[in-house]
């Protein structure tokens, strides 16, 4: 059976994820191998299916004791023989679990690592006398110092290779940095390994930022959009959780609080009934989460800014395990930052303390950005992303960019005035000419002060965190971000470089996923069908089935066990043991209400589009356009409009698109010729290259008009 079957076979998945393939196969032939994915991209797939497929035991080394139930009760479900060995077993159970072993009667076996070479009951001999096929070390980042949850228990992992020598082991870890790799390869021995490395992105997670303004009342309204749906919303202090918690219980929300400094009970409680959707909303410290692998959470809020880009990523990844779109939101305020800065500071090590608030400092920016918030997140780990991903709340803005060189030049002058020693605050008050005695006698004589009075501070801030992000300023390290010139900011002071700066202002959410046709009332009965399931085999209900999973087929409808086996989750033993019982309900469904199945429908997903694009001329461009067809000349529009010529020429290159103009009204014949042929040697993506290629006989606008106008032809 090839690996594709196999996948099908015994876990009900069609296609494989990120490199799981490679990785599998890298496994089947014997060699050791490292996996770096994000959470929820599929780690554990890695090791099962060659669990399954080898003929032996695997070793499944992991830090969560928590966890661990939960793994083994989905791979149960899925009909493969698997168990844990750990404290919370009574003696009895585990050597119930002993005895399976020895007749060979598990596949993969989950253990703490000091349960293997710990001192009063070494595992590790016994497990030498069996058929060890394979070993997963999974959250492996924990045997180093470098990553953010070290734990001393994994050390003697390194002795491994001496007990196995010949038995392949694969690493997992969502924890990605370099030194992190590095040491977990050093550290582990592993033969010659193969590092895979995927991408971190997260398609179905939506990026939001929302300025607080009274964060419970914006979280209310968020929320009471989605009453039906499990939730992580992290908050800073204990204290902070349990009123939260408590606000929205008196709302008629579902929610639990969840923190260090609650008893066991209680912890095992909430999370146990967030886990079997009885609790909708956890609202929980940093704390919670570790070891939740609850597939449907839908959104995950913070209601204060995150100490540092990696834990926030972490947070957000526990969204949206199952694949379906769900949302990361967090509510900022200027004000959150500035005390964090003092939480920030780690006493008596000035050090330490430099590389946490340059942390915070980046977490701040991503909050500000002008910029695609998933690009920042991805470039944050080194990944390369395009400019615009389609789904973060900056690129479902609508953004009006004018000229802004004028202002980029003083802000630039007046960096290089106060040779490059302020932060921005202090280049904002010097523009505006502040009167205050914060700034310097000698800087009140310089030319450039006060040039900037008719720009508003808020203002200013935003075309400084804009002139940063696009590389024309940038800010020092240190814990002061002083504001520095950059080898792109000449150019721009010299007049060669035009920036364009951007006017925030939402004009509409556009959603990314079209929502699904789904049949609501038959995915509630599904839901319930499910439910007794799960009751009746004393799990959780996801263990059964994936919401994902449900919504397929309360969507496309199968009407015969073959059609169920293309939903996505059945292998061979979930259809058997669950099919008849889950498929009942669609078919009656299906009769009553008319309904045949829609299972030629059902496609792969659609890809993300990497960029999003125009839908056309929108309600300000047509003004525009009204204005030209009536005679008046770009600049006159321009100045009538209060806008600025390229905006006014963007738009009226719409209606170039569109054919609704003549592109000879905007350029010669000849030339039109020269800049068409430009583009098809280097492309349209980024005009200025082209502007380059072209010089300076050749405008902007006519350089725009003939890419619209080829654009045009396309369609
Ligand atoms: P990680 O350990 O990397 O955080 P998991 O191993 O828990 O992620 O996988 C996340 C979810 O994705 C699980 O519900 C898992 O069943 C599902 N999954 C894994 N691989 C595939 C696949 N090839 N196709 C569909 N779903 C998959
Ligand atoms: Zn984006």
């Amino acid at each position: 059976m090839s690996p594709k079957q196999a996948l099908q076979k015994y876990f009900g998945y069609s296609e494989f994820r990120h490199r799981q393939e490679d990785i599998v196969q890298h496994v089947l032939d014997g060699k050791d191998v490292m996996v770096l994915m994000p959470t929820g991209g599929g780690k554990s797939l890695c090791y099962q299916l060659p669990a399954v497929m080898l003929n032996g035991l695997t070793i499944v080394i992991s830090p969560l004791i928590a966890l661990m139930k939960d793994q083994v009760d989905s791979l149960n479900v899925n009909g493969i023989p698997a168990g844990f060995y750990n404290s919370t077993q009574s003696p009895g159970e585990q050597s119930e679990v002993i005895s399976k072993l020895r007749r060979n009667e598990i596949k993969l076996l989950y253990l703490a690592p000091e349960r293997l070479f710990g001192s009063e009951n070494k595992l590790v001999e016994f497990l030498t006398s069996l058929p060890v096929v394979q070993i997963a070390i999974d959250e492996a980042h924990c045997i180093s110092h470098w990553g953010h949850d070290f734990r001393p228990e994994y050390l003697a992992l390194a002795g491994l290779k001496d007990y196995f020598p010949s038995v392949p082991v694969i690493a997992l870890t969502a924890t990605a940095d370099n030194l992190t790799q590095k040491d977990i390869l050093e550290k582990l021995n592993l033969h010659s390994p193969e590092v895979f490395v995927s991408s971190f992105n997260r398609e179905n997670i939506t990026y939001n930022v929302v300025r607080k303004n009274n964060s419970f009342y914006q979280l209310l309204d968020f929320l009471n959009k989605r009453r039906d749906e499990s939730g992580i919303i992290y908050c800073l202090s204990r204290k902070n959780t349990e009123e939260l918690a408590a606000d929205l219980k008196k709302q008629g929300f579902s929610a639990e609080a969840y923190h260090a400094g609650l008893d066991n009970a209680t912890k095992a409680r909430n999370q146990e009934a967030f886990l079997r959707d009885e609790v909708k909303i956890i609202v929980a410290t940093i704390a919670f989460g570790m070891g939740i692998n609850k597939s449907n959470v839908r959104y995950v809020v913070h209601m204060n800014l995150p100490k540092n880009i990696e834990g926030y990523y972490q947070e957000t990844g526990r969204a949206g395990r199952d694949g379906l779109p769900s949302e990361a939101v967090l509510f900022f305020s200027a004000g959150d930052a500035m005390k964090l800065k003092e939480f920030a500071k780690v006493e008596g090590n000035p050090e330490q303390s430099r590389i946490m608030l340059k942390k915070l400092d980046d977490m701040v920016t991503y909050c500000q950005l002008p910029t695609c918030r998933r690009q920042f997140l991805l470039r944050y780990f080194d990944e390369d992303a395009p400019d615009h991903c389609g789904s973060c709340d900056v690129c479902l803005t609508e953004v009006t960019r004018f000229d802004g060189t004028l202002i980029a030049q003083k802000a630039l002058s007046a960096v290089t005035r106060l040779k490059e020693r302020f932060g921005a605050n202090y280049v904002i008050d010097f523009l505006r000419g502040s009167k205050s005695e914060k700034i310097w006698e000698d800087h009140k004589q310089l030319k450039t002060y006060g040039i900037g009075a008719e720009i508003s501070k808020a203002n200013w801030q935003q075309y400084f965190r804009e002139l940063v992000s696009m590389g024309y300023l940038e800010k020092s390290d240190d814990e002061y971000s002083v504001l520095k010139l950059t080898a792109k900011s000449d150019d721009v002071l010299k007049g060669r470089q035009k920036v364009e700066l951007v006017e925030t202002e939402i004009i509409e959410e556009k959603q990314q996923y079209a929502p699904l046709a789904y049949e609501v009332g038959l995915l509630n009965e599904l839901k319930s069908v499910r439910r007794d399931i799960a009751a009746h085999e004393n799990v959780p209900a996801y263990i059964i089935l994936s919401d994902a999973a449900l919504m397929e087929m309360a969507t496309y409808l199968p009407q015969s066990m073959d059609e169920l086996r293309h939903i996505s989750g059945f292998g061979d033993v979930k259809l058997a043991r669950y099919g008849r019982e889950l498929l009942a309900p669609v078919k009656s469904y299906s009769q009553s209400h008319g309904l045949a199945s829609r299972m030629q429908q059902k496609q792969r997903k659609p890809e993300r589009k990497p960029r999003r694009e125009k839908d056309g001329p929108n309600d300000t461009s047509r003004e525009t356009f009204k204005l030209f067809k009536d005679g008046m000349s770009m600049a006159e529009i321009a100045s009538l409009r209060k806008l600025s010529p390229m905006t006014v020429e963007g738009h009226l290159t719409n209606f170039i698109q569109t054919g609704d103009l003549d592109v000879s009204q905007f350029v010669t014949h000849d030339k039109l010729l020269v800049i068409k042929d430009a583009v098809e040697k280097y492309g349209d993506e980024r005009l200025a290259p082209l502007k380059e290629i072209l010089g300076d006989d050749y405008s902007y606008v006519e350089i725009k008009a003939v890419v619209a106008w080829m654009k045009g032809m396309e369609k």
